[in-house]
């Protein structure tokens, strides 16, 4: 079993911690950057949207003076607007440049190689496909990078409906899984000439969809820790639930529910890559407690 075993001496219950579970390289770094921003800047600082897809860590920001909005129009000139990890499209830097805004870009290295991608394939005369969730704003950036060139899929049915030419190009939003990205690209070199596929998933997300799975296969019930509009944790917990093993997805301790627990004796925790340590720290102190 892993080496993140935590046993209390007066519990019946194991809890094991996945490897890599919490916050990923592009996420803390977008949190410092917002911080930093906090601390530094004279005026105002503003997040266009959640910063990161944890309600907790937006309220601490919020404590610290990372004010939330959902538009440019009506910001002060002069004040700091920070782009999320998750990218946006050239329109908003347009905007934010017209309204007199210092922009601090915290769009995640990975998502940015990703729209450069989209673009290339683009421009080369491949049909764009993009395999991933039309509405989360990481593909919503990368839609508009394209002009709106593309097609966004979320798996071979949806696909089966698009109408390309000899020559596809395919990509995949980071948070994706590479059996889903594998088995549209089998899918799709039936239908084409040429097929041109780049592995855009993100390794941080990969290793902790890998370790989740391998710690839900050993455990009684998985524990998944993280905001409900993470995609990246709303599949960590579909991934446990799917290889069979009880999983309930909480974005804090105090959901846990102690009936759960009863005649469990290994508790397996994994988290989604915008969960801060402090709330799996929580969440593994209240089992631990019971
Ligand atoms: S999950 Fe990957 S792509 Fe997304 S912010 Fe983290 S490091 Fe970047």
């Amino acid at each position: 079993m892993r080496k993140s075993e935590i046993r209390n001496p007066k519990s019946a219950i194991q809890v094991f911690i996945a490897s890599g579970a919490g916050f990923c390289f592009g996420v803390k770094r977008a949190i410092l950057m917002a911080e930093k921003a906090a601390t530094e800047a004279g005026g105002e600082v503003y997040t266009l949207g959640p910063l990161i897809h944890n309600p907790q860590v937006v309220e601490k920001l919020h404590k610290q003076g990372v004010k939330l909005t959902g538009e440019i129009e009506g910001l002060p000139p002069g004040s700091v607007l920070i782009l999320r990890s998750h990218g946006v499209g050239p329109s908003v830097y347009a905007l934010a440049e017209k309204a007199g805004l210092k922009i601090i870009d915290a769009t995640c290295p990975n998502v940015k190689k990703v729209q450069k991608l989209a673009v290339e394939l683009r421009d080369k005369g491949y049909c764009l496909v993009i395999l991933g969730e039309k509405h989360h704003p990481e593909i919503e950036s990368i839609i508009e990078t394209v002009n709106n060139e593309a097609h966004v899929v979320e798996g071979v049915k949806e696909a089966e409906g698009i109408s390309c030419g000899k020559r596809i190009g395919l990509i995949a939003q980071t948070t994706q899984t590479l059996a889903n990205l594998e088995s549209l690209a089998a899918f799709l070199i039936k239908r084409v000439e040429e097929l041109r596929v780049y592995n855009t998933l993100c390794d941080a997300v990969s290793q902790r969809q890998t370790a989740s799975l391998d710690l839900a296969g050993k455990v009684d019930l998985m524990l998944v820790v993280g905001g409900y509009n993470s995609a990246n944790t709303t599949r960590l917990a579909r991934i446990c639930h799917q290889a069979g093993c009880e999983t309930h997805h909480v974005e804090v301790a105090a959901q846990i529910d102690p009936a759960w627990f009863r005649d469990k004796q290994k508790v397996g925790i994994t988290a989604g890559a915008s969960t801060p340590p402090w709330i799996i720290d929580e969440v593994r102190e209240a089992v631990a407690s019971l």
